[in-house]
């Protein structure tokens, strides 16, 4: 069966400050958007990556000679968007997509492989999972805690997310809301979602202080 994993990198940073758009932020002298793309090079047939119009050409060079076609393409205004633009240019060969956020660069390619074999394997849909560490609280708008949250029942999901190429195309074309992943638009089909084990190190990068835990870990591993 043919993969193809997309790469939504259309996202500002804003969180992260500095201008730059997140994807083409350097970890250790390597992009975000090169590292989370060679997560999934390895493991399916071609990639296709979304980013900021101005950043399109930008793209193709930095990701040359990653070991797989890549197409760019250029993304829209929220993640749902960057991921359609993807999907409408999806090889009609194509069996089985992986979504992987460009923000989650140290995710082992190992957790792709993984999730690309449970959709081979039949599930519909397959996210990675980790269990919760933090107390979870509801609070009202005065940040006042108005209850505390049964953390047994809930799981962190994270990227690749794995789909058979006719779910995630219905999901997203049936998409009557903004969804912050591709599973919860599944889910809303009523498509049963499947997990699997994911990785602390896949964590996704958001603030200045997760990139100095990511170059931290890089240094770790050189
Ligand atoms: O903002 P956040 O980190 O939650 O975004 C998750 C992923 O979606 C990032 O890789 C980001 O580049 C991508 N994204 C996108 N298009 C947008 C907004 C976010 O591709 N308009």
């Amino acid at each position: 069966m043919t993969v193809a994993a997309i790469v939504p990198a259309a996202g500002s940073g804003q969180r992260l400050g500095g201008g730059t758009p997140k994807a083409f932020r350097l970890l250790a002298g390597t992009t975000m958007l090169r590292r989370s793309a060679e997560v999934v090079a390895g493991c399916v047939d071609s990639v296709i990556v979304a980013v900021p119009a101005r950043w399109h050409d930008a793209a193709i060079v930095d990701l040359a000679d990653t070991g797989c076609p890549v197409t760019v393409v250029v993304g829209g205004s929220t993640r749902q968007e960057s991921v359609l633009a993807a999907l409408a240019v999806l090889p009609p060969s194509v069996e089985i997509v992986l979504v992987h956020d460009a923000a989650r660069p140290l995710m082992p390619s190992a957790v792709g492989v993984a999730v690309v074999a449970a959709v081979r394997a039949g599930a519909p849909a397959v996210v990675p999972a980790l269990s919760v560490a933090d107390t979870l609280k509801t609070v009202n708008t005065s940040g006042r805690v108005t209850g505390t949250v049964d953390r047994a029942g809930l799981v962190a999901v994270q990227t690749p997310q794995g789909f058979s190429r006719e779910v995630l195309m219905r999901a997203h074309r049936a998409a009557s809301s903004t969804a912050t992943d591709d599973a919860a638009l599944v889910e809303a089909l009523g498509i049963p979602v499947h997990t699997i084990p994911g990785d602390p190190a896949g964590f996704k990068i958001t603030t200045p202080c997760d990139v100095v835990m990511a170059e931290a870990l890089l240094g770790g591993r050189a």
